[in-house]
């Protein structure tokens, strides 16, 4: 099948880590090349944000990045990046004009308007994963909350009109339905997780005191790093790891790692909070694999790819009990479920876990076990052409009805 990604702001050549690059930048990356290897002719489309950017990229996986001229060519935050989608789905308009694929799946609602335009023009079937929905982020964010204005009666357009509309966990279906997208219209389809280089064999980083959390993300509000860092102070012998944010040499530029670093000081625990910066890929499996625990207790978490990473190495993860975090972190099995925002449970609960290392071994053995079962992302491309399928008959179900 040929297939067209299209992912306004998430290039998949980027490296994870900072403000606006993070899980969906790794989702389509993997996706395309897990569709890649099943056959599937992948074209992804982003925004060009500089001037070296050439215009078409073969990545080593054999997917294809077609950057597009569309606004200026520069990195702008994603939620300023609405005025251009014009520019960007009459570029893919005229594309797919002479050359039109299968089937295109948008990522992120600001994908969705580009790709609406392009693929009304075109006959072209359209697959949607929000991979962030505007309605949870403005309940959680309230006036911090950055998106343009109209994101919400946008998204719901996006989603009432999209052949299909892929959730990546089960509480995404809730609000998609409240959203007024017909719930056969939905499919529920996990991110995965790359088993060749999560695995829990493999060197670990050096640690620094007997015992050692380490969370990862994007440096933003709302991934709650504060919430460790206050569960630290009731946890002597223990260092915090906070990777993400720009490279270490630009950290103390960084808004959110100042305001962190401060929160730190105040609480006594300044000493015992390591910032590696942005952290590559390669580098991550051992960073995981050196915690006695991963924490990750976000105010909201539409998937959270970082838990699953974890439980591919083998380590118990501490996860707020929020969005898709509920789903891939089983409660006294894989990990511990916390309620959000409560720094006295998420120290106990650690405590209790730090205690007792054959239970920590225990759930990351799980952890481990559930991850490969479940989540590699050649199941995950193989449950996303079911989907695209719906959409575009299977080529021998057609012949078959012949
Ligand atoms: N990540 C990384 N280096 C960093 C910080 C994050 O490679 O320094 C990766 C992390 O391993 C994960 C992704 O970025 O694969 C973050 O995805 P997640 O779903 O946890 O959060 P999102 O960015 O989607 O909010």
């Amino acid at each position: 099948m040929k297939i067209a990604m299209v992912s306004e702001h998430a290039n998949p050549l980027a490296a994870p880590g900072e403000a606006d690059a993070g899980g969906q930048n790794v989702h389509v990356a993997e996706l395309s090349a897990a569709l890649t290897r099943a056959g599937h002719d992948v074209t992804v489309y982003t925004r060009r944000e500089s001037r070296e950017e050439p215009p078409e990229v073969r990545t080593p996986q054999g997917f294809r990045v077609v950057h597009v001229p569309a606004g200026p060519p520069r990195r702008e935050p994603k939620d300023h990046l609405l005025p251009y989608m014009g520019e960007f789905g009459g570029f893919l308009r005229d594309r797919w004009a002479g050359d039109r694929p299968d089937l295109v799946h948008a990522h992120f609602w600001v994908s969705g308007l580009a790709t609406a335009l392009a693929a009304s023009a075109t006959g072209t079937p359209v697959a949607q994963t929000f991979h962030a929905l505007g309605v949870v982020k403005k309940r959680y964010q309230g006036d911090m909350d950055t998106s343009p204005a109209d994101r919400i009666r946008l998204e719901r357009i996006i989603g009432r009109q999209a052949g299909r509309v892929i959730a990546t966990c089960s509480d995404e279906v809730f609000e998609l339905s409240r959203l007024g997208v017909p719930r056969s219209r939905i499919s529920v389809i996990p991110c995965g997780v790359d088993l060749e280089r999560f695995t829990p064999d493999g060197p670990a980083a050096r640690r620094g005191a007997p015992h050692r959390l380490v969370a990862v993300g994007r440096l933003v509000p709302r991934k709650g790093f504060d919430i460790a860092i206050t569960a630290l102070a009731q946890l002597p012998d223990t260092e915090l790891v906070i990777a993400g944010g720009p490279k270490r040499s630009r950290l103390a530029q960084d808004p959110e790692a100042r305001r962190l670093r401060k929160l730190a000081g105040r609480l006594g625990v300044g000493d015992r909070v390591r910032w590696p910066g942005q952290v590559s890929r390669k580098d991550m499996p051992a960073l995981l694999r050196s915690a006695d625990a991963v924490v990750c207790t976000p105010w909201y978490e539409p998937f959270g790819l970082v838990p699953l990473e974890a439980m591919a190495c083998g380590i118990p993860v501490v996860a707020a009990a929020v969005g898709g975090l509920t789903d891939t972190v089983v409660d006294g099995v894989t990990g511990l479920l916390v309620r959000p925002h409560q720094p006295r449970e998420l120290a106990s609960r650690v405590r209790r876990l730090l205690d007792d290392p054959a239970l920590g071994h225990a759930y990351g053995t799980a952890g481990h076990d559930r991850a490969v079962a479940r989540y590699s992302w050649d199941r995950v491309a193989a449950d996303t052409l079911r989907a695209y399928h719906k959409l575009v008959p299977h080529p021998a179900a057609t012949a078959e009805a012949r």
